[in-house]
């Protein structure tokens, strides 16, 4: 017993020197001290009375967020992994980030394999402005690959941007769907709601038009007719995970376009 009760505490010393430590960037490949977000992000939250804490919700690593060097969050450097890992096209990729993140982007446009383009309704400096919910800027199947992370929440007709998400992604693709997702049973939607202030409160940020929970969110991307796949810690390894200040609570959300051929 004295031996494992030892051991326990050199993990949890382990764990701790990983956690408050150093890391390392995976989208710029600097080792940084990655910086918090918990007042800035938790402050408001308290403030309007969002009943979750930051801890529960998944894929968000307040403590260890931000890269000081390169600007990627904690997502970003889960998705990097996920492409590095995963993305191995044959020929070129055509890929397509939604409402980009400017230090991930950054990375993919230098990828060479990628044929990498940016999209958003209001953003300046996309390569398309596009509305989520009615792109006719692209044809059917005009991409291999998508990122669409943080943005549903803010779309009211999220159904109708799966829809087209699924359009544009040719027969057996893949894309990034993220949005803040909390406990399970907690998914809240009211078009009526229009107050900043409740929108808060019940969706967690000002201009979010609903809350997400998993089961919610998995069905919602599994009616527009994709297949839905969770990556988590246990694919990437823990290890690397705390490497690159990643909360060993996060999911990545896949879609996948069914491959007409295998049916
Ligand atoms: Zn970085």
């Amino acid at each position: 017993m004295r031996t494992f009760d030892i051991q326990r505490r050199a993990e949890r010393l382990r764990r701790r020197v990983l956690f408050i430590g150093p890391g390392e960037c995976n989208v710029c490949g600097s080792r940084v001290r990655f910086q918090s977000v918990t007042e800035i992000i938790g402050g408001p939250l308290a403030a309007h009375g969002f009943p979750y804490t930051m801890d529960e919700l998944e894929t968000l690593n307040h403590r260890r967020y931000l890269c000081p060097v390169c600007g990627a969050a904690d997502r970003d450097r889960l998705y990097k992994l996920y492409m590095d890992r995963f993305l191995e096209p044959d020929g070129v990729c055509r890929v397509v980030d939604f409402a980009p993140s400017a230090a991930l982007s950054a990375s993919l446009r230098s990828r060479a394999d990628l044929e990498y383009r940016t999209a958003d309704l209001m953003m300046p400096g996309v390569d398309d402005v596009v509305d989520i919910t009615d792109m006719p800027t692209y044809a059917d199947g005009s991409f291999d690959f998508f990122i669409c992370s943080h943005v549903l929440e803010h779309v009211s007709d999220d159904s109708r941007a799966l829809r087209e998400l699924y359009r544009v992604l040719v027969p057996g693709g893949r894309g990034i769907i993220m949005t803040p997702v909390a406990p399970e049973g907690s998914f809240d939607e009211d078009p009526s709601v229009t107050d900043e202030e409740e929108r808060w409160r019940r969706f967690c940020q000002g201009d979010h038009v609903r809350l997400y929970d998993r089961s919610t969110l998995c069905s919602r991307i599994r009616q527009s007719g994709f297949e839905v796949s969770l990556f988590g810690s246990s694919t990437f390894g823990e290890e690397t995970f705390e490497r690159h200040a990643i909360a060993l609570n996060s999911w990545l959300y896949i879609a996948h376009k069914p491959d007409t051929d295998a049916v």
